[in-house]
């Protein structure tokens, strides 16, 4: 279990000191000639949420009595699909979690982020996996005045803050302690919230992986997960400077296949089905695919790159995200570069 907090105000802090003492290191430079192109980061808050390994069908088991709070955020009250796709390549955490991040898909020569691997063994950064500089819905919403936290449940998660370090500004990593992440993830937004925030609740995984998805225990998982997505959606409702300009973004990695303790056969609905939704200020309640007509509802199936018009896909929450932040899309992103997924 490994803890680093790395609280913005002290990032702040000294880059002011810097400034006073009339330094400036080429990071920062670098950082102000891309403000000069673009706006500001607006006063709100985007707290991402990934459920890892998260299969609908559960929801579907659980119904709303057992999972409340994730059917308010992607049926009852926010814009959601429980159709959207994982990535292509493979459908595996570390891998999809960067393409959310990245807005890129896995490939490295094909312009993706190249991360294949997923355990914390590799110690790489992004960077190195792609061969070349790799921007992130970090690095944008950094180099436009915002801060950003990450508070994941697995070890491999250092990959954030080891390839983007001046970016990521506060660093949570409690392995296996979902509660311990919410907690201190609601700490921040009770005190200083990021501008973007990305929680990873790992738990459904963690059970499937052991006894198996759909499971007694799987599921006893999911429901847990969603009392703490509920500890989440209630502090941001009855605080006021949260209530009106926050937005949950939530998606999961990939799904499992019943039965099994595996996630992953691209090739599998079970695994490569998940949600997307949005839910929070000013976000519509609405059919995910109702409100986005530029994305195609895929049915049961896998569509390709070679798709005219593309499904909805978990690498869609970067650029989304900057998109309520008021901030440009990542660069060179392939997943909603032109930030056309409405959600308002
Ligand atoms: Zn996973």
């Amino acid at each position: 279990m490994t803890t680093l907090r790395r609280p913005a105000a002290l990032a702040v802090a000294v880059a002011a000191a810097l400034a006073g003492f009339g330094l400036n290191s080429p990071g920062t430079a670098t950082a102000d000639r891309a403000d000069a192109g673009r706006a500001r980061v607006n006063d709100k808050h985007v707290i991402a949420i990934s459920v890892d390994g998260l299969n609908p069908r559960a929801l579907k088991r659980l119904g709303r009595a057992g999972t409340p709070n994730l059917h308010r955020v992607i049926e009852d009250e926010g814009a959601g699909t429980v159709n959207a796709r994982t990535q292509l390549e493979m459908t595996v955490t570390l891998p999809n979690h960067t393409s959310m991040v990245t807005g890129r898909r896995i490939k490295a020569s094909k312009g993706g982020h190249g991360v294949t691997w997923n355990d914390d063994t590799v110690t790489k950064t992004v960077q190195q996996a792609a061969g070349h500089d790799v921007a992130s819905v970090f690095t944008q919403v950094h180099a436009a005045g915002g801060t950003t936290a990450v508070y994941a449940t697995k070890s491999k998660f250092w990959l954030f803050e080891r390839s983007w370090p001046k970016a990521v500004d506060t660093n949570v990593i409690q392995v296996e302690r979902n509660g311990a992440v919410v907690k201190a993830l609601r700490a921040d937004l009770a005190s200083s919230p990021a501008s973007f925030s990305f929680l990873h609740l790992g738990k459904p995984d963690q059970v499937g992986h052991k006894h198996g998805w759909m499971s007694a225990r799987y599921l006893k998982a999911v429901a847990q997960v969603d009392r703490l997505v509920g500890t989440i959606l209630t502090q941001v409702e009855s605080t006021p400077s949260l209530r009106t300009n926050t937005v949950v973004v939530l998606t999961s990695d990939h799904g499992g296949i019943p039965g099994t303790k595996n996630h992953a056969i691209k090739t599998n609905r079970e695994d490569y089905r998940v949600p997307f939704a949005f839910w929070g200020a000013g976000v519509r309640h609405a059919d995910l695919y109702a409100l986005n007509p530029d994305r195609a509802k895929p049915g049961r199936a896998r569509p390709g790159f070679g798709a005219a018009v593309q499904p909805i896909r978990n690498g869609e929450l970067a650029n989304a995200s900057l998109d309520i932040l008021g901030v440009g899309a990542v660069p060179d992103s392939l997943w909603n570069p032109a930030q056309d997924l409405d959600w308002k």
